[in-house]
């Protein structure tokens, strides 16, 4: 794949490496080997002229844990090294990150262009929130560029993109619409979640802002929810102080789950996305599946973008079985190695339908008009053998046949 490295220091180590040791160094006190969870509110200061300083962003330090809280930084810097980005900010959730970014860009009067396909709770924000605040938007058919683009070139604020989709597994080609939008000046925004940043970092196509569900991959064990965006100084500041106002800061103790979580990204990953080609091979053969989506199928129409921009075409797969939500009912349960549940990036592979899962928000219309099909299942595929993940569903179609 295509991508060179950027030539900065720490780019040039390995993946491995820099899940590991990324943003550590600086935030190891006491001869301590891991960062330590900070719980302090408030932070002391006898000098009352230093502690006008520190508020003031004058000096270094910490004020008070919704500014900013040691273990939190010590996150963002890590991200920061993942990301290849100057800066970063930790929210308490991916909805927290994904409407603070939102919300500190776009106000009454201006314009976003987004797309159909996107994580159901972001499209929420743009169908019932953003109206609300004044502000048009623009969701076009998914991978229609000429759509795409006559709607950025009318002129917007911010270009919203998430890639690939959820659940759809849609490419979106971040190069192409990011200079798109250049030609307007609008802000370009990019959901990472689903590729992870060892996969696809994009920044390095222009975009301006990265974000991130750290409920997700980046913690990888489905026990502490989190988001986090990365960009240039000047404006993740003005997310950060966003959200300082608006109150949605990471919590020290999730920061640490995160933080742990994502040394061992690489290795995660990387047994997940070959679990995951594995299985959507399986499926492509898989008489009562209608529809297999995974980018690193030959056969996906946007493989030739994904190659392009990702490294890696990570670790969820979804698929259409024929016979719609009576058949997923009879499926789901006869799964021994899944959790049913409506999370995804965990070890333990996860199933889930649309309608339960990444658009439990939407109608039963709305999903129609999102062209979700009540027979799609998404899986996130775990870090088990894939000969076990991939005998259970062999099981389980022979029972519903
Ligand atoms: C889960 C998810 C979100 C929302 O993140 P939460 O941590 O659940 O708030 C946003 N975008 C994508 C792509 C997701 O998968």
């Amino acid at each position: 794949m295509k991508i060179e490295k950027k030539a900065t220091g720490l780019a040039l180590k390995g993946d491995s490496t820099r899940v590991v040791w990324g943003g550590e160094q600086e935030n190891l006190p006491y001869r301590a080997t891991q960062v330590p969870i900070v719980t302090s509110a408030a932070y002391a200061y006898n000098d009352i002229d230093v502690w006008h300083d520190v508020a003031q962003g004058e000096e270094p330090g910490f004020i008070y844990s919704r500014m900013s809280n040691p273990t939190v930084e010590a996150l963002e810097q890590k991200l920061c090294e993942l990301e290849s980005a100057e800066s970063a900010v930790a929210f308490s959730s991916g909805m927290a990150v994904i409407s603070s970014v939102l919300y500190s860009f776009l106000s009454q009067g201006k314009r976003v262009v987004s797309t159909r396909d996107s994580y159901g709770g972001t499209n929420k924000i743009f169908e019932e929130f953003l109206p609300r605040m004044g502000v048009d938007v623009c969701l076009c058919e998914t991978t229609n560029y000429a759509e795409i683009e006559h709607e950025i070139l009318q002129g917007c604020d911010v270009v919203y993109l998430e890639t690939p989709t959820n659940p759809t597994l849609k490419i979106l080609d971040l190069a192409r619409l990011t200079q798109a939008a250049k030609q307007v000046g609008a802000l370009v925004i990019a959901d990472n979640t689903f590729a992870t940043p060892l996969n696809q970092n994009p920044l390095l196509f222009g975009v301006d802002i990265v974000l991130h569900s750290a409920t997700k991959f980046l913690s990888g064990h489905g026990d502490v929810m989190g988001g986090i965006a990365c960009g240039e100084e000047s404006l993740i500041n003005q997310v950060r102080h966003y959200r300082e106002i608006n109150g949605a800061a990471l919590d020290p103790f999730s920061a640490f789950l995160i933080l742990r979580g994502i040394k061992t990204l690489a290795l995660r990953v990387r047994q997940q996305q070959a679990n995951a080609l594995a299985i959507a091979e399986f499926l492509l053969n898989e008489p009562l599946v209608e529809t297999v989506n995974y980018p690193g199928l030959p056969s996906h129409p946007n493989y030739d973008i994904a190659c392009e921009q990702m490294r890696g075409f990570g670790a969820i797969v979804s698929f259409v079985l024929r016979g719609g939500m009576p058949m997923v009912t009879e499926l789901l349960p006869q799964l021994h190695y899944a959790h049913c549940a409506g999370n995804l990036g965990a070890v333990e592979t996860i199933y889930g339908p649309a309608r339960t899962t990444s658009h439990v928000e939407n109608t039963l219309e709305e999903r129609r008009a999102l062209g979700i099909s009540e027979g799609l299942v998404r899986i996130s595929v775990g870090i088990e053998d894939s000969e076990d993940l991939i005998a259970d569903l062999q099981q389980a179609f022979t029972y519903i046949r």
